[in-house]
């Protein structure tokens, strides 16, 4: 009877001690296991399923993945590409299809290629742009004439939302596994007189959140400074959010090292419209009020972007602080539509940005982009008909309804 009593209170010792581990993302894991899900993680990531991932990506699927991408399906990978689909896929390319892709090419159909090309059945290169897909696929490639270019607004999506976060305010941090938790993309404006160096913000910039700056000590004059701070951390920080919205005082040391600059005046911002170095977002309104802005953008199709300051229940001081609930239903509501493009400024910012510094002719697309442009950015298009070229190289048909092309390459041409 002894000792049966002394194994209960052991057991109740561990789960006592198991309780006062935080878990899940944590930087400094470097141990065989404390990260609670029965694996062995060492990198930088969070890692939540019941493998065995090593790498510096957020790996959340049942495999093992020990590369340097983000996975997210159930296969095992293991090179050094994108690989979301339900094949296995151990080469150096970019494979998003169903099927087994073992060479070192981009092959985007829908059958087994294993030879050393580019493409066994002529339908063009794969880019990898990050850009979420629409629908279930299976759309039919144009069979027009060549020729009818157009970019798609948003990507294909009915409208676009971003939520964005100012101050470094403890109640984001307190509220984080919420955040994290509702598996979109947002934005962290950090100013860099207050702590930017948790490691709760390079694990969501890993994951893709995007981290900003919101300049030195909360002011246009200090934009340089806080830009060096964060990018010593955070490498090339793209876009800005100006303190008080002060976008008109911050514009000259914005455009020095950024090609966007946040402002709080409200409004939706529309395809082909609006300054880069004024864009409109609204101080979020709460309780039911929240999320209007969003379903402004979508009726109207365009972009939403918020400005977020903290949650109720902190003592960090954060202005205008919104309720958690009302927060995380309207980020629910908007992946429930199911066609809106929920996205950090940088990813959403470049598509706009794109678009609006592009000319289109029925046959032929050209761009001239800003400074401080991210690379690896993408837009969408449609033809109504022939092959889509770019640096002599077709591009493949995307069944979801588009042609992606890459805006670190040349001209695209229809022919
Ligand atoms: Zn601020």
């Amino acid at each position: 009877m002894k000792h049966i009593l002394l194994i209960i209170l052991m057991l109740v010792a561990l789960v006592a001690l198991g309780c006062g581990d935080s878990g899940g993302s944590d930087s400094t894991e470097s141990d065989a296991d404390s990260d609670g899900d029965g694996d062995s993680d060492s990198d930088g990531d969070s890692d939540s399923d019941g493998d065995s991932d090593s790498d510096g990506d957020s790996d959340s699927d049942g495999d093992s993945d020990s590369d340097g991408d983000s996975d997210t399906d159930g296969d095992s990978d293991s090179d050094g590409d994108s690989d979301s689909d339900g094949d296995s896929d151990s080469d150096g390319d970019s494979d998003s299809d169903g099927d087994s892709d073992t060479d070192g090419d981009s092959d985007s159909d829908g059958d087994s290629d294993s030879d050393g090309d580019s493409d066994s059945d002529g339908d063009g290169v794969v880019y990898d742009c990050g850009i979420p897909d629409i629908g279930d696929g299976g759309k039919s490639k144009p069979s027009g004439s060549a020729g009818g270019l157009k970019i798609l607004n948003w990507a294909g999506f009915k409208g676009a939302v971003s939520y964005t976060f100012d101050d470094n305010n403890s109640s984001q941090l307190n509220n984080w596994d919420t955040l994290m938790g509702l598996d979109v993309n947002f934005t962290f404006y950090l100013q860099t007189n207050k702590d930017i160096s948790n490691a709760k913000w390079k694990q969501a910039q890993d994951k893709g959140h995007e981290i900003g700056n919101h300049t030195g000590s909360h002011d246009c004059g200090s934009i340089a400074q806080g830009n060096q701070a964060l990018e010593a951390i955070y490498g090339k920080i793209y876009t800005l959010a100006a303190p008080n919205g002060d976008t008109a005082g911050c514009r000259n040391g914005a455009q020095q090292v950024h090609f966007i600059d946040r402002n709080v005046a409200g409004g939706i911002v529309k395809p082909g419209q609006g300054d880069a170095f004024d864009l409109s977002s609204t101080i979020a309104a709460n309780g039911n009020s929240f999320n209007q802005h969003a379903e402004s953008a979508r009726d109207q199709g365009g972009w939403g972007i918020y400005c977020i300051h903290g949650f109720e229940g902190g003592n960090d001081g954060a202005y205008q602080p919104i309720s958690l609930d009302a927060f995380t239903n309207g980020v629910k509501a908007q992946k429930g539509h199911g066609d809106m493009w929920i996205d950090s400024v940088v990813n959403i910012g470049a598509y706009w940005m794109g678009q609006k510094s592009a000319t289109a002719t029925g046959t032929s697309l050209t761009w001239n982009l800003p400074n401080n442009f991210p690379e690896g950015k993408c837009l969408r298009i449609t033809v109504d008909g022939g092959d889509v070229y770019q640096d002599n190289q077709k591009v493949a048909w995307n069944e979801h309804g588009y042609y992606e092309v890459s805006l670190d390459k040349g001209e695209v041409t229809v022919k």
